[in-house]
């Protein structure tokens, strides 16, 4: 098949999320398994500086916008390691403002305070970028079977693919868009792209759209609801989101909707890129090792991350890793109110000898949490390592050293922090939410002993059900060695590869193209 992902973020190019990791990684694995594929992206002042070398095309754009018709050109760069095409809409004007060093990112600007607001012209940005990406099409004549959007950003493909392009006058391209099928993936429902009413000027769509069963929310225009609406698949990141999305408490308004489409919607687990994130191959690590070596190389691991924090490099002092963004949604108010208690389980442990657990976070966000994780550390500065930054390398040692890895989230889309441990053989200890539910089997003792258990699930968000989790963990690790041994070479051994989510989204676009046919 023939498929055209459009995207605000791609990783090798321009990346603030999860988002950016879907779009580089899934067509390429698409194209690994034999499909043809492309990629749209903005020409943002980060890829005009990156690393991937690009070079500007002879066709150019001229865009719709309210009343008035805006320029661009298009530029062409490749996914790395691949021959999957990138093209790149350029229009310096909407694209060419990022620069971290003044604060400014591809959605948002910072203030002198350090508060953050979004562009005042987002509407207009992607309202230009959503058209040109249906332009490129022509003006490449490279017509896909699928065109597949991401996020709000392009939210609003799939509407004018519906109303614009499929009623082209010309009569050949008119059967051309009308050919075309439409996927739209929701990567994080908290994040709509909400505008005025009066911007559905710039959109140049009729207002006969703007009701509420289309392209209002609330008095407001939605993008995020308007690709709900008008794409002919839905999908999100994992099967218990694309579930959750339809209840009040995770949908953010939009779970009416979501509920009416549902025998449309569907959720696929993102996939791990096991090139970077092997214990096997990883050059960051201490010591390389596998299903089979995992016992001795974490040791390594382990004394290496012990020695780094300069905490007591004892082996069987479990450690407990977080390497998150510190925001509400990962769910630090239950890390930090069960700390005292969680660094205290061994105290407890009756007539044995005491012994201690060691908490390692690498994370930054919301200056609340540095302040709380901060004033921990002061109390247990032999027991706890922290370090408030962006730091891969880290990222990769805590994933190899820890024995335990936590994600209590609130919610967690789909999440690559628990593959990630799963692959280098700790522990994770979840939140059943989101794609941490689809991707953790909980520990039971019939789980265990059929090979499925990978590490330990709790439901309720309080302090008190994420201790019951980790002292269930610690008790196995203290205590059973062996069977601790079994539950990591579990973990390690599943595949959370691209290859298996590329598979999952061939079947998407499969039956979506036969549906129409
Ligand atoms: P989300 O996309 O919500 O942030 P995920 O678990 O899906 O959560 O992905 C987070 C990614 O960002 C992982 O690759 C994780 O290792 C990385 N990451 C998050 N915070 C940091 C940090 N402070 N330093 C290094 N890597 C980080």
């Amino acid at each position: 098949m023939r498929i055209v992902h459009a995207a605000s973020e791609v990783v090798g190019f321009a990346k603030t999320g999860g988002l950016a990791d879907v779009a580089g990684s899934l067509p390429r694995a698409l194209a690994r398994r034999g499909h043809d594929c492309a990629v749209v992206l903005p020409l943002y002042r980060s890829v005009r500086h990156g690393k991937q070398p690009i070079a500007p095309t002879e066709h150019v754009l001229s865009i719709p916008v309210g009343n008035r018709y805006v320029p661009g050109r298009l530029w062409r760069s490749q996914l790395p390691d691949s021959n999957v095409p990138v093209w790149l809409i350029e229009q310096s004007e909407y694209f060419e403002r990022d620069d971290p060093a003044q604060g400014r990112s591809f959605y948002q600007f910072s203030m002198a305070s350090g508060q953050k607001l979004d562009y005042p012209d987002n509407c207009e940005r992607f309202v230009f970028f959503s058209r040109a990406v249906l332009e490129a099409l022509r003006l490449l004549d490279w017509w896909p079977d699928v065109l597949h959007s991401h996020d709000w950003q392009t939210a609003l493909t799939p509407v004018y693919l519906q109303e614009v392009y499929r009623h082209h006058p010309n009569i050949i391209l008119r059967q051309r868009y009308e050919q075309i099928r439409s996927v739209f993936t929701i990567h994080n429902i908290a994040y709509q792209g909400l505008f005025r009413a009066a911007d559905l000027m710039l959109t140049g769509l009729d207002w006969r759209l703007f009701n509420h069963r289309q392209l209002e929310f609330y008095g407001q225009l939605n993008f995020l609801k308007s690709g709900i609406v008008f794409a002919d698949r839905i999908t999100t990141v994992s099967p218990r989101y694309a579930e959750e999305i339809q209840t009040p408490y995770f949908g953010n308004g939009l779970q009416g909707v979501l509920s009416e489409r549902r025998d449309r919607l569907s959720g696929i687990v993102n996939g791990v890129d096991y090139d970077a994130w092997n214990p096997a191959t990883d050059s960051l690590l201490a010591a390389n090792y596998d299903d089979e070596t995992v016992a001795v190389g974490k040791a390594a691991c382990k004394a290496a991350l012990q020695k780094r924090y300069g905490l007591p490099e004892e082996p069987r002092t479990p450690i407990l890793g977080m390497v998150a963004r510190l925001v509400e949604q990962k769910g630090l108010d239950l890390t930090v109110k069960a700390a005292d208690a969680l660094l205290n389980l061994g105290a407890a442990s009756g007539n044995q000898a005491p012994w201690h657990v060691q908490l390692i976070v690498l994370g930054e966000g919301d200056p609340v949490y540095h302040r709380m994780l901060q004033e921990l550390r002061e109390r247990y500065p032999d027991r706890i390592g922290l370090t408030l930054g962006f730091d891969e390398t880290l990222a990769h040692q805590i994933e190899a050293g820890a024995d335990i890895f936590l994600m209590p989230s609130l919610f967690e889309p789909s999440g690559l922090n628990q593959l990630y441990s799963l692959k280098y053989g700790t522990v994770p200890v979840v939140r059943a939410c989101g794609g941490l539910y689809d991707t953790i089997a909980d520990c039971t003792p019939e789980a265990l002993a059929r090979g499925e258990a990978t590490g330990f699930r709790f439901v309720a968000y309080t302090s008190a059900a994420l201790l019951v989790a980790v002292q269930r963990a610690l008790e196995l690790y203290r205590q059973r060695p062996d069977q601790w041994l079994q539950l990591m070479r579990n973990g390690m051994r599943k595949d959370w590869s691209w290859n298996r989510s590329a598979g999952e989204y061939e079947q998407v676009y499969q039956a979506v193209v036969r549906a129409e046919a």
